[in-house]
């Protein structure tokens, strides 16, 4: 192979899905469950390779600018097993990454992780709060209580971490909107540099499913719930930058931003999915099958479909949307070479002229009410 210069350098964001969790909350349909430590110890080494195997094929320069390492409880992994799988993942990358993340369960933070994290190289821990209401946290089966939540934050602060990120859950069913509130405001005194906002829903196959409780999910207090977090955030001085994402200025996520703007990206791990060139594919959800497979050099990809040109401008427009900057349509043609600027504006005029798009020339982006209609005129491009 020649040697590659700056010129094949190509933007790729790294996911790693670690599939391990002490145990199971009621609403997850993620590839994650508890398992014996040797096939956490065989999982990590195969995976290892298999990330090490593809930097390695790659007919191009990667330039690497955000590792995402999520699950899963990442931070489940005894932190001595941890520090060695990101030291190695660190060193097949050509550099450092700008942003490098890792989830972590707020039960999990101790001295340890706090000390793996640190001289790894990590920069970004995202913390799965989801409440600091305890009931609300037992009802969902999470492992932690809301003083643990606090504490481990600030441990995380005083420790030097300057880009720490809380995902919060809302719609949840024998809660009412005033515990929303409430987790809002203690979300903003203990001041993050990001918050992501999840409703709660609840897919076949979970012991929420199988328990009936999605007959009791109520679509106007989910809403409700989320028009209130937007302006409390907006207030607080978060700036909306996706629809259920909320970052101080400065502190988006990069790794996420680089899936709405429809880049490139790999992703490592049972069910983990990739999207490249135009492609996007998914890699097998079975961990032992997966670790089987690594191990006897056997790709790990479960399915694929390859996108034309028309197809990757409409997942572009899409994945934008949810934006708050919008989409702009003149670089969305330079870039698949695709002109339906007219046609995309003449077909939501009405949202356009109803607020709930705002035009400016050829940026589009939601208006205020725009998030809640956003299904129906995205659905009229397919
Ligand atoms: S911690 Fe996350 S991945 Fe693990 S069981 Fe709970 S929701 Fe699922």
């Amino acid at each position: 192979m020649n040697r590659l210069t700056d010129k094949d350098l190509k933007s790729l964001g790294i996911y790693i899905h670690i599939p391990f969790c002490k145990s199971k909350c009621g609403y997850c349909s993620f590839v994650s469950g508890k398992h014996p430590q040797n096939i956490i110890d065989r999982y990590l080494l195969a995976i290892k390779s298999e990330i090490n195997d593809f930097l390695i094929s790659l007919p191009f320069k990667p330039d690497i600018k955000t590792v995402y390492i999520g699950g899963g409880t990442p931070s489940s992994v005894k932190p001595d097993s941890l520090r060695n799988f990101v030291n190695s993942v660190m060193l097949f990358l050509p550099d450092p990454p700008l942003e490098f993340t890792i989830e972590a369960n707020p039960q999990d933070i101790n001295d340890a992780f706090i000390e793996m994290v640190k001289i790894s190289g990590i920069n970004r821990i995202s913390i799965g709060i989801q409440s600091f209401n305890d009931n609300v946290l037992k009802m969902l089966g999470r492992r932690h209580d809301s003083k643990t939540a606090v504490f481990a934050f600030n441990e995380l602060r005083n420790a030097g971490f300057s880009n720490l990120s809380i995902d919060l859950m809302h719609g949840i069913p024998g809660f009412n909107t005033d515990r929303w509130s409430d987790d809002l405001k203690q979300a903003i005194e203990l001041a993050p540099d990001h918050i992501s906002l999840y409703a709660l829903s609840i897919e076949k196959g979970t012991p929420f499913y199988e328990s009936g409780i999605s007959s009791h999910l109520d679509d106007d207090q989910t809403a409700e719930e989320y028009s209130l977090a937007v302006s409390t955030l907006k207030k607080a001085g978060y700036l909306r930058y996706e629809i259920s994402n909320f970052a101080i200025p400065g502190k988006e996520c990069r790794h996420n931003l680089n899936y709405w703007r429809l880049g490139d990206y790999i992703g490592f791990g049972p069910s983990a999915g990739s999207y490249l060139d135009g492609e996007y594919f998914e890699r097998i959800h079975d961990i032992e099958e997966y670790i089987a497979r690594c191990e006897s050099g056997i790709k790990t990809v479960g399915t694929s479909e390859k996108f034309d040109k028309n197809n990757q401008y409409v997942n572009a427009v899409i994945m934008g949307m949810r934006l708050e900057e919008g989409i702009n349509l003149s670089e969305l043609e330079n870039r698949f070479g695709i002109s339906r600027a007219d046609q995309i504006k003449s077909l939501w005029r009405d949202y356009i002229d109803g607020c709930y798009i705002i035009q400016d020339d050829d940026n589009l982006k939601f208006g205020e009410n725009g998030f809640y209609v956003s299904n129906s005129f995205l659905s009229m491009l397919v």
